[in-house]
């Protein structure tokens, strides 16, 4: 069989974080999965909310006609009318349903943004460090992926993304709380970032969107908010899903919230409807959308998270690692103490602990731990963690 060049060439690159999962069941194999400290995967830790099954069965049980057919491939209109009463408060601008399209996670919600926006060769701008797949979902729309640099702590470089921005971009795509670091954007940066992208956009005589990918918005600790990018900027629209704060991934359920500003609204909506469509999602999971007006607000247990960032970070603390610690999502982006931090993370493997080199988010000399894990495991790696850093400050890696 002969394959598209590109898609051989990223096979061969392959992902990191595949790469260090599949080391791991590897190892699990000859070790047994107890003695490997796995912190590779952002696959939520607790169970979804009781809730959750409580309606999977009621629908199951009343199976309704007609709740298998097509729908709308925007989606039900009653779910979306329920989203957008919801979301207007979250957001503090007034939605209707037409301003929802509901999608095949947060994955399937950039892909159909990307695909309505692009023109072949126009620009995404994202900050580093950013979510391993954005290169690949805007280069799937024939789009060119541009990185830029933050600032220490991961802030946003705001002078870095006013340079990197020219007459081909088209779009600024943030994510906060952020996938691998856990920042959250302030709200004096988000109206800073949109006074920027409004004059750029009036310089251009036409939008630059603001994208921003929030599955982590209720992920946040310390009473961190998370500003609304609607109530900031015209032409932006939210790319989410319930993947992690219900921890349903597997069900590919999430959403499209589009600004009531947005430039041309009408087209751009009929653009978000058409492209679900065309790229071969269709429309959203049907079961799934059936139930989620009754879970709209609901959680898994925060604190769950909150116990194991302060447990990790306490730790790795203690022993002399460096790191911004996390304000939500559930991961840590420690700096390495080695340069390579592709030797480091290899070394940690050695003592059976699993991370992720930083290089695959944009920012080698960092690597990611994801924490969605069992106490036991965070607690078992820390002399694997100790160990390894010693050495390398002692320079015998
Ligand atoms: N965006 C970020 C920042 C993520 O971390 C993830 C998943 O880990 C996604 C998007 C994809 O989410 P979903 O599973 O809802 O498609």
């Amino acid at each position: 069989m002969s394959i598209a060049k590109k898609i051989e060439e990223s096979i061969a690159k392959s992902s990191w974080i595949r790469r260090m999962f599949e080391d791991g069941i590897r190892l699990k194999e000859q070790y047994g999965s107890e003695n490997v400290f796995d912190f590779t995967l952002g696959n939520p830790f607790p169970e979804p909310p009781e809730k959750l099954h409580v309606l999977i069965q009621k629908e199951i049980i009343d199976n309704k006609p007609g709740m298998h057919g097509y729908m709308p491939n925007a989606g039900y209109v009653e779910t979306r009318q329920a989203l957008a009463a919801h979301l207007s408060d979250v957001y503090g601008v007034p939605l209707t349903s037409s301003h929802i399209v509901m999608t095949c996670g947060a994955g399937g919600a950039l892909n159909v943004i990307l695909k309505t926006l692009l023109d072949p060769q126009d620009e995404v701008i994202a900050p580093v460090p950013f979510f391993v797949e954005y290169q690949a979902y805007t280069e799937n729309h024939g789009g060119v992926f541009k990185s830029v640099a933050s600032e220490s702590h991961f802030a946003l470089n705001l002078p870095a993304l006013e340079q990197a921005i020219t007459p081909k971009t088209k779009a600024v795509l943030i994510n906060s709380p952020n996938n691998p670091s856990g920042k959250v954007y302030e709200r004096e940066t988000i109206d800073a970032l949109a006074t920027l992208l409004k004059a750029r956009s009036t310089a251009y005589g036409r939008p630059i969107y603001l994208i921003s990918d929030e599955p982590y918005r209720d992920i946040v600790y310390d009473g961190t908010e998370v500003p609304s990018i609607l109530a900031a900027y015209p032409d932006s629209l939210v790319a989410t899903s319930f993947s992690k704060t219900l921890s349903i991934p597997g069900e590919r359920i999430g959403y499209i919230a589009a600004s009531p500003g947005l430039a041309d609204g009408t087209i751009a909506l009929e653009g978000l409807v058409l492209s679900n469509r065309i790229l071969g999602y269709v429309n959203a999971p049907a079961l799934m959308q059936r139930i989620i007006p009754a879970l709209l607000g609901v959680t898994v247990d925060i604190d769950i998270y909150k116990r194991k960032r302060d447990l990790l970070c306490d730790g790795l603390a203690a022993i002399g690692y460096e790191f911004t610690k996390p304000m939500g999502a559930f991961y840590l982006f420690p700096e390495s103490p080695l340069e390579d931090e592709v030797a480091f993370v290899r070394a940690l493997q050695a003592k059976n602990i699993l991370t992720v080199p930083g290089r695959g988010f944009g920012a080698p000399g960092f690597f990611r731990i994801a924490y969605c894990v069992a106490d036991e495991t965070i607690m078992n790696a820390m002399p694997g963690f100790e160990e390894v850093f010693k050495k390398a400050k002692a320079g015998r890696l």
